[in-house]
């Protein structure tokens, strides 16, 4: 039973899932709990919770908004148009369903941009902010408070390093040290091999926001959870 955000259960118009997370939770812990007085846990007895997510106000929820998300592949004024149109028709549109790709897979090549970035310019090179109201990357995280024990398994599994080291960076890069938005991946000089570089992961630095796990255009990076109670301070900021 997938619940919350791993079965996508996200209002991406309101960008709002908590409380789609908690009643998917509670649909799954009912299924749950009526499996273990039966002792049946086959498709029949489990695949009563989809069925209560569908006739539940998840779906009366999220059905009218299925292709809002969609509607802004093509940029800011035909998602307008498409979810004007998706207002009237209940979700619709014009197309339903309607097709979207993975942010992963529309990240473009190097080769596909100019060495200066042309009009993209301002967004090469680590962001600094400007010490008051915006800041750099490791000041934003020491302002959250984040803090994991440092005796313990890395909880970013990278599968194969010599991606990172060789093709991602001709490719594209090495993305992951720009949408980092904690300073988690650095490439630093490889010392067995001159001119090389090698990923070095800083694990404790992580905000848990996930981003790795998706944008990476490989997708060979894997978010698990750290030990218990690691992460930002939600209840400091
Ligand atoms: Fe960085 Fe977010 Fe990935 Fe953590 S989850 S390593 S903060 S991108």
């Amino acid at each position: 039973m997938i619940c919350g955000d791993s079965a996508s259960l996200v209002n991406s118009q309101r960008l709002k899932g908590i409380h789609l997370a908690i009643k998917s939770g509670m649909l799954a812990a009912e299924t749950a709990f009526e499996a273990l007085l039966s002792q049946k846990f086959d498709a029949d007895q489990l695949g009563l919770y989809p069925e209560r997510v569908e006739n539940s106000w998840i779906k009366e929820e999220l059905w009218p908004v299925r292709n809002f998300h969609q509607g802004f592949e093509d940029g800011f004024y035909t998602g307008m148009l498409n979810m004007a149109l998706q207002q009237v028709t209940g979700g619709a549109g014009l197309i339903d369903p309607l097709h979207c790709e993975a942010g992963y897979e529309r990240m473009q090549k190097l080769v596909s941009l100019s060495p200066t970035g042309d009009d993209r310019a301002h967004m090469l090179g680590a962001a600094k902010g400007d010490g008051k109201l915006t800041f750099d990357k490791l000041t934003d995280v020491y302002h959250s408070g984040t803090k994991h024990e440092e005796d313990q398994p890395s909880h970013l599994v990278v599968a194969d390093l010599n991606i990172c080291a060789t093709t991602c960076r001709v490719e594209y890069g090495n993305p992951c040290e720009r949408f980092c938005p904690a300073s988690v991946y650095e490439m630093v000089e490889d010392p067995a091999i001159p001119g090389a570089k090698q990923l070095h992961i800083n694990a404790s630095n992580c905000v848990h926001c996930k981003t790795c796990d998706i944008a990476d255009p490989y997708q060979i990076i894997n978010w698990v959870p750290p030990e218990g109670g690691g992460g930002p301070n939600y209840d400091g900021m």
